[in-house]
């Protein structure tokens, strides 16, 4: 019998503000029951309608600090030049354990350290149509100053030069195809040989009980 691991798959999905992660992410979730999206810790402040233990566990600066001391996250980085964004490890590693595929959405410094950790994690990257779309999002989203809307189009150039050091890049030009395009490549890594767990090649023993066979692999009359 052949069967996929009882783990979950880790996937990281990164790439630029602007370029799409979480409505693609969120809406992957939704189709796949057995997919979540891990709940990072940041020491930035809340934005627009954001929701405490959803988007994110908000927290301050100095309790990160604390709990990088305690060694609580799997992977943290300090993202757009002065805050810090991490991937709690406990409740993750809990829920790979149970079999969830969990989903980090993070940004590539963080990718490149779960890359050296976690091997057999997959990577995805997302990518904006283009630089000026991407653009035309950040400013559409209306959530930032200009500065920082400015900040993280520096940063969103330099990240975008980074996705060959992925597994898979989706260019996000129209979002249910960059969907599909995400859980397709979600099941086929769930399918790959080696993913898979056990590989119960039993056949003598699964003969003898389905009664095809003797001990002395010799054919018998099939009862049906
Ligand atoms: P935002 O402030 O727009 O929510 O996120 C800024 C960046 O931080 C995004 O690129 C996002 O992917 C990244 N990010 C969010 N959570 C984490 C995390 O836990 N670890 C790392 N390394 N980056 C994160």
């Amino acid at each position: 019998m052949i069967r996929e691991k009882s783990k979950g798959l880790l996937i990281v999905v990164s790439g630029p503000s602007g370029a799409g992660k979480d409505t693609i992410c969120n809406k992957v979730v939704e189709d796949m029951k057995d997919t979540k999206i891990s709940v990072s810790m940041t020491s930035r402040a809340p934005r627009g309608k954001e929701v405490e233990g959803v988007d994110y566990y908000f927290i301050s600066k100095e309790e990160f600090e604390e709990r990088i001391k305690n060694d609580e996250f799997l992977e943290y980085a300090v993202v757009h030049n002065n805050q810090y964004y991490g991937t709690p490890k406990t409740k993750l590693e809990e829920d790979i354990n149970k079999g969830k595929n969990v989903i980090l959405i993070i940004d590539i410094q963080g990718a490149l350290k779960v890359k050296e950790i976690v091997k057999e994690a997959l990577f995805i990257f997302i990518m904006p149509p283009s630089m000026e779309e991407l653009k035309n999002r950040l400013i559409k989203r209306n959530t930032e100053t200009k500065d920082k809307i400015l900040e993280r189009f520096k940063t969103a150039y330099n990240e975008i030069n980074e996705f060959t050091k992925y597994n898979y890049v989706v260019v996000n030009d129209r979002i249910e195809k960059a969907v599909e395009k995400v859980k397709s490549i979600i099941t086929a890594e769930k399918c790959r040989v080696d993913r898979i767990e056990e590989i119960y090649l039993n056949t003598k023993e699964e003969f003898i009980h389905e009664g095809l066979i003797d001990e002395e692999f010799e054919n018998k009359e099939l009862e049906l």
